[in-house]
């Protein structure tokens, strides 16, 4: 059995960020693959908590293959899986209309809604999904801020200001919300990290009993965000939040700081 550092030793789950911790952009973290099969080689569990709105589980789980990571869907929570949970919970058989993916799409129905795809039922929506997409456009903004204006609840994904790509920095989902809160003067709940409910489905779906640690590459989302739901975090400096920045932090502190997750979890 493979032999776990002494820093994460005591936890029986793990709740894993991808983008900064497993991968930057499309570039693999060096040792990051292999410390995450020795962690479920050593009987412990998983799950991978993404903001990322656009891709499906599944492409998620296939981009984690093509990286040498051998997940299961059920190990994947993405922003989109808990925006499905979210809206099943509280608008089932309601009407939507939803900027965002396909997969984004497909969430929203899954959570028993209808999504919008007539002009003139835009005014008479119940709810508002936003969610950050690479072909968002002005008609989709237009609904968007008109279903709000008429008095739509206005949900979104998160409020990441920008998000990585292989060429550089590309705006993330805050924007569009921005955008439409200040059209709209309505105000969104935003369902992602570092929101409670992103934590709590990510807990619930590890089904563990023990201590479960959170590791992410960034102080507020992922550290503050799983200490606001009593979660203890661990930051990786391969992603945004350098050591410098974790100094200097006066919020919530992470239980460990490594270079990479190979060393958090291998030593
Ligand atoms: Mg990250």
């Amino acid at each position: 059995m493979p032999q776990l550092s002494s820093l994460v030793q005591g936890y029986e789950g793990l709740i894993l960020d991808l983008d900064g911790c497993l991968w930057v952009g499309g570039r693999p973290v060096p040792g990051a693959a292999q410390a995450v099969d020795a962690w479920k080689a050593a009987g412990r569990r998983v799950v991978f908590l993404t903001n990322d709105p656009r891709s499906a589980p599944e492409e998620v789980v296939r981009k984690l293959w093509s990286h040498g990571v051998k997940a299961s869907q059920d190990e994947v929570v993405t922003s989109g899986v808990v925006m499905q949970e979210y809206l099943g919970e509280r608008f089932d058989g309601c009407d939507a209309v939803v900027v965002g993916s396909e997969a984004m799409v497909r969430h929203v129905r899954l959570a028993g809604l209808r999504v919008i795809a007539d002009q003139s039922l835009v005014p008479s929506a119940d709810v508002v999904v936003l969610a950050g997409y690479p072909e968002v456009n002005y008609t989709d903004l237009t609904w968007a801020v008109r279903a709000a204006y008429e008095g739509a609840t206005l949900v979104a994904t998160g409020r990441d200001r920008i998000v990585p790509s292989d060429d550089g920095v590309i705006p993330g989902t805050g924007g569009i919300v921005a955008y439409v809160e200040y059209c709209s003067g309505a105000e969104a709940v935003a369902v992602g990290k570092p929101g409670p409910d992103a934590w709590r489905i990510a807990r619930e779906r590890l089904g563990v009993d023990g201590a479960v640690l959170a590791v992410g590459d960034r102080l507020d989302s992922d550290i503050g965000g799983a200490a606001a739901a009593g979660i203890d975090g661990a930051l990786v400096l391969t992603g945004v939040s350098s050591r410098e920045m974790a100094e200097g932090w006066d919020g919530a502190r992470p239980v460990a700081i490594a270079d990479d997750l190979a060393l958090l979890i291998l030593g």
